[in-house]
């Protein structure tokens, strides 16, 4: 799936199923648990989120339609694609399928459901969780209770390597093995984009048009996301947040170029996404403006180099990381915007058991 089908109008009724079938896990339980909000709570989500418009209640029956609507073509989602392509064909190698791959860190883009209220905060959806598993869909994840880090491995068949896979990301970064590394060749250009905010993140799906070369191989930008504190860590550092820009290869491999964020001056990327963020969640909001991303990366650009894993469910391993080593400044005004959205969403680090780490000299 490219980004750019996520553009016309047209095919947003296949693009409603096929990312029904992208984002099993983030999507089906979240919206068990829109449904189950009591209005009051509903109102005090959108409160949260900066809609003092919302009006729940009044909106109530054409909500249920929606989300009735919603349910059968998860529904059906589930009898057609649940349980194809099975992972690990190719061990240490990610094929980015539909099914498998999820909203955040995957390259898919992100689901273009139809609009639905922004009823209950994505970061509470953890409780449905026993209705979720009656239905035969997926639990939800978050970033802290029951569903959290540590109990992602269990919530679903898909996400095992969550649990037991040994080459996981994010790590703390020490240890390196200095050498000549080749640069990153980034070829990105100015051009559209639209801005979601999945429940997990605020995601930013691009136009093709941005690739790199890596080792080699060729990768086309798909998306960026934001994390509050950075996921990894430099010699033990946390940084204040950090950017996964998620390429990805003609065979579905991916490659992940993180750039720290420290607190600075403003940053005009992080600015014009923060001026395009959509009022509702998971609502898919073309940008009237442009972005050129080379204004996003760091003038050095040395960086550290390891295998690991996506840093959400379902952690599928085989995915090349590059991290690059100075960070980029952001303000705090900035920093505080994407907090009253995610004030935490950072998997803790993982185990580097042995891993190789390189890093320019
Ligand atoms: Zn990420």
């Amino acid at each position: 799936m490219s980004p750019a089908q996520s553009f016309p109008r047209a095919l947003v009724s296949s693009a409603v199923l096929l990312a029904a079938l992208a984002c099993p896990a983030a999507a089906w339980a979240a919206d068990a648990g829109h449904a189950a909000k009591p209005a009051a709570k509903a109102e005090k989500a959108a409160k949260e989120h900066g809609d003092k418009s919302a009006k729940p209640t009044a909106k109530a029956s054409a909500k249920d339609d929606t989300e009735a609507l919603q349910r059968l073509r998860e529904r059906l989602a589930a009898k057609l694609g649940a349980e194809k392509a099975p992972e690990g064909r190719n061990t240490g190698v990610v094929r980015v399928v539909a099914r498998s791959a999820d909203e955040h860190e995957s390259a898919a883009p992100a689901r273009k459901a139809a609009p639905r209220p922004a009823a209950g905060a994505a970061h509470a959806a953890a409780k449905p969780a026993a209705g979720g598993a009656a239905d035969g869909h997926a639990l939800h994840w978050s970033y802290s209770g029951e569903a959290g880090p540590k109990a992602w491995g269990g919530l679903k068949p898909d996400f095992i390597k969550c649990g037991t896979g040994t080459r996981q990301s994010p790590i703390d970064i020490r240890g390196g093995i200095a050498v000549d590394l080749e640069p990153v060749q980034f070829d990105y250009r100015a051009g559209g984009f639209s801005v979601v905010d999945n429940g997990h993140t605020v995601q930013v799906n691009l136009e093709p048009g941005n690739s790199i070369v890596a080792r080699g191989e060729r990768y086309d930008l798909v998306q960026f996301h934001f994390h509050r504190p950075s996921e990894e860590r430099i010699d033990g550092r946390v940084f204040d947040m950090v950017v996964h820009l998620v390429h990805k290869d003609p065979e579905g491999r991916l490659a992940v170029v993180a750039v720290l964020l420290d607190r600075g001056s403003a940053q005009p990327i992080v600015q014009t996404v923060w001026n395009n963020l959509p009022l509702e969640k998971h609502q898919e909001s073309p940008a009237r403006a442009v972005l050129d991303l080379n204004h996003l990366l760091p003038a050095d650009r040395g960086y550290y180099t390891y295998m690991g894993s996506l840093t959400t469910p379902p952690c599928t391993e085989g995915v090349l990381w590059m991290v690059m080593r100075q960070p980029v400044a952001v303000s705090p005004e900035q920093i505080e915007i994407f907090s009253r959205l995610y004030p935490m969403n950072a998997r803790p680090v993982q185990q580097a058991a042995g891993r190789m780490i390189k890093q320019s000299n």
